[in-house]
């Protein structure tokens, strides 16, 4: 059973809403900070939609406990608000010096007692403990998007966060109906990014050098490895500008060559993927 009652999630945007909206749904009392009135209105239209996605996709359609869920969030944009909680799951946007200057006000509001767990996807733990000034009770809690399809939390500390700690964050993604990955040292990427990057950058590569047709990788991968989709499937879940993004941001001759493919052939006609309706493959 959880050491944790009271949640609080900081940022409720993407993935802040579903951490939010996960926990509630398991039971949990949780409090949902955004740093302005508008910037929780937002949120409260996030965490509404949620109880339909949730309906939907764990429970035909039956609105009863999603509903429930809804009724156990609260918001604020009062962050000594809170900072009254047993854990704190942060996930504002992936911004050094913002995530550093939100723990360094949090350190002096929280409780001592108080956990701080970061969603951050490529930021270590070790980049933003000093600013916790409690870098024992701090680690990552990282979630997938969808979380309530792809139901992984890795959860990874730095050399100074206490195991007894890890171990009752462990506990809380459990109680929350995660499968938690315990990561025993810090890893960019965690686990699932450090495979699936280079998975995806293979794809493209195939892809865009000619090679073969993403049709044709993506059959090869779920053939030859049982695996139910394809590098391209999952891309177009991803979404196609975060794909261009990074390769773009990337110097090297083989990313430029990746983006200006991306691009090219997919962004600028507008197929960016699921949500798109069009990406690599037609959907709808
Ligand atoms: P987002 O932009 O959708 O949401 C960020 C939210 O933080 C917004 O609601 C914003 O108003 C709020 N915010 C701004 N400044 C803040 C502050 N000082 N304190 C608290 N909240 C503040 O971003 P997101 O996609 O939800 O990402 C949030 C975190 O989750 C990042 O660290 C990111 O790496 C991580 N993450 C994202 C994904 C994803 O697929 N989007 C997946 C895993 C992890």
């Amino acid at each position: 059973m959880s050491t944790f009652e009271k949640i609080s999630v900081l940022g409720t945007g993407v993935l802040g809403s579903q951490i939010a909206f996960q926990a509630a749904y398991h039971g949990f009392a949780v409090t949902a900070y955004d740093i302005s009135d508008e910037a929780v209105a937002a949120g409260e239209g996030r965490l509404d939609a949620l109880v339909a996605t949730y309906a939907g996709a764990l429970d035909s359609g039956d609105r009863t406990k999603a509903e429930a869920a809804r009724g156990r969030l609260t918001t604020t944009s009062d962050l000594a608000l809170a900072a009254q909680a047993d854990l704190i799951i942060e996930a504002a946007p992936e911004i050094i010096d913002v995530k550093r200057e939100l723990y360094g006000r949090l350190g002096e509001l929280a409780p001592e007692h108080t956990v701080f767990a970061t969603n951050s996807s490529t930021l270590l733990p070790s980049d933003i403990k000093a600013s916790t000034g409690r870098p024992d009770k701090f680690l990552a809690l990282h979630f997938a998007n969808h979380i309530f399809l792809f139901n992984t939390a890795e959860v990874m500390g730095s050399d100074e966060t206490d195991p007894a700690v890890f171990q009752q964050v462990v506990v809380f993604a459990e109680a929350i109906g995660m499968v938690p990955i315990e990561v025993h040292k810090e890893k960019a990427g965690y686990v699932l990014n450090s495979l699936l990057v280079p998975l995806l950058d293979a794809a493209m590569e195939l892809a865009a050098f000619d090679y073969a047709t993403p049709e044709d990788v993506d059959k090869t991968w779920r053939i030859g490895t049982g695996s139910p989709a394809g590098p391209f499937q999952i891309l177009d879940i991803v979404g196609l500008t975060t794909a261009y993004n990074i390769s773009n941001a990337h110097p090297s001759e083989k990313s430029q060559k990746i983006a200006a493919w991306l691009k090219e052939n997919y962004v600028d006609q507008g197929k960016l993927g699921v949500a798109t309706g069009e990406g690599f493959y037609r959907y709808g």
